[in-house]
């Protein structure tokens, strides 16, 4: 009797949800589920950020906000970002959303359209071949390979460049992997985007201030050369442990950033007026919390990469950022997703079979460490009993 557009049968998933909801279900009948599916930290957000909010519900801060967020907040975003990657940033440039994935779903939106190419990251976050997808445009991956360490390689993503390519998304430190690109190969790469005025660049920085081992983040907020065509991805989500309360804030050149605008206005209006003002709290406050969070998730990093390369068939390469490993499982003789499935039903461990971010995720399998050393001491257990027994 209704009709909806086709361009609905294109739009994909983020399978983390499901398998979330198959975890839970299967814990709600009692099963003993570890939960390495999700990708979200373990921690409450910090309790003065949760006051903030508190507060500004208690002063009334009940009513619609600027489109683009209350001001004092984007001057916070605007020197935050100044202070971790030294550009200048003006508050006008700064857009707060309601997460990260709407800074991807804007920008995706703008630049794809079908005859159009976007170049994006496999494995990657499924969000964006999803929405390459919807709008139509040819979705073209760009394989991020183990043997590179999980990191764009800058020859081969300027490889895939045609005249036909509009935006080109990175991201490092990267998910489903773990890998962080090296300054010298955003170098390279930023240099040779010279010769491709045209090409648009999304960056998808979540993870910026979850680096390990001293590596710092190479943000692409740092070349000046290319700001007039850079959208910045970031927010509070994965730093503040605050996933939930569903703000993001991205940067945009002036004449996309006004485009954003009209597409908040158009769809969500602001975003949620306590949670900005948390955001604000969280940005200008103490940030202790983060620091310690991102230790624990160093020491847990150890601990999974040592547990994965002792289980048979596997082997893992050490993630230099976010809070995921992707080991290797090719040895074992099963395909990733099999495994996965099988890991949770049996084994009651959930995991992210790698090809749900992409073709080239298969022979991996995507563990979140953003769960107690405990647990993860126990989900690796339970993986070697489980992968010993089905040999
Ligand atoms: N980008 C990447 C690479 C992610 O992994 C995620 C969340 O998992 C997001 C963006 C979305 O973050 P948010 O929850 O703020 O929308």
């Amino acid at each position: 009797p209704f009709h909806v557009v086709p361009a609905f049968s294109r739009i994909g998933e983020e399978n983390a949800f499901a398998v979330l909801a198959r975890a839970t279900d299967l814990a709600r009948q009692g099963r003993d589920i570890i939960n390495l599916g999700i990708g979200q930290p373990d921690f409450p957000t910090p309790p003065h950020i949760v006051e903030a909010a508190v507060k500004a519900l208690r002063d009334g801060h009940h009513g619609y906000t600027p489109a683009t967020g209350v001001l004092p907040l984007r001057e916070a975003v605007a020197a935050d970002v100044e202070r971790r990657t030294g550009a200048a940033v003006s508050p006008d440039e700064v857009i707060v959303v309601p997460g990260g994935k709407v800074t991807m779903f804007m920008a995706i939106l703008m630049f794809g359209e079908p005859g159009a190419e976007i170049l994006y990251p496999d494995p990657g976050f499924p969000i964006y071949r999803s929405m390459i997808e919807f709008t139509g445009a040819t979705p073209v991956p760009v394989p991020i390979r183990e043997e590179n360490g999980f990191a764009f390689s800058a020859a081969e993503t300027l490889s895939l460049i045609t005249p036909r390519t509009r935006l080109l998304i990175l991201n490092s430190p990267a998910n489903p992997t773990g890998g962080v690109t090296p300054k010298a190969e955003i170098d390279a790469l930023v240099a040779g985007l010279a010769a491709h005025p045209d090409v648009a660049i999304l960056s998808d920085e979540i993870y910026g201030q979850m680096t390990y081992d001293g590596l710092a983040h190479a943000s692409l907020m740092a070349y000046p050369e290319i700001r007039d065509r850079l959208i910045l991805l970031d927010g509070w989500s994965k730093t503040y442990a605050m996933t939930g309360w569903r703000m993001g804030f991205s940067i945009w050149p002036k004449v996309l950033g006004e485009a954003a605008r009209k597409l908040a206005v158009n769809s969500y209006s602001c975003v949620n007026a306590a949670a900005q003002w948390a955001g604000l709290a969280a940005l200008t406050g103490p940030q202790d919390a983060v620091h310690a969070m991102v230790a624990e998730f160093d020491k847990r990093r150890r601990l999974v990469v040592e547990g994965l390369n002792r289980l048979p068939g596997v082997s893992s390469a050490t993630p230099r950022g976010a809070f995921y490993a992707f080991p290797n499982i090719g040895r074992t003789g099963w395909k990733a997703k099999a495994l996965a499935s099988a890991l949770l039903e049996e084994a009651g461990v959930a995991t992210i079979g790698g090809p749900d971010f992409g073709v080239h995720g298969e022979g991996y399998i995507r563990l979140s460490y953003a769960n107690s050393a405990e647990n993860i001491a126990r989900a690796l257990e339970r993986m070697g009993d489980f992968l010993v027994s089905r040999k």
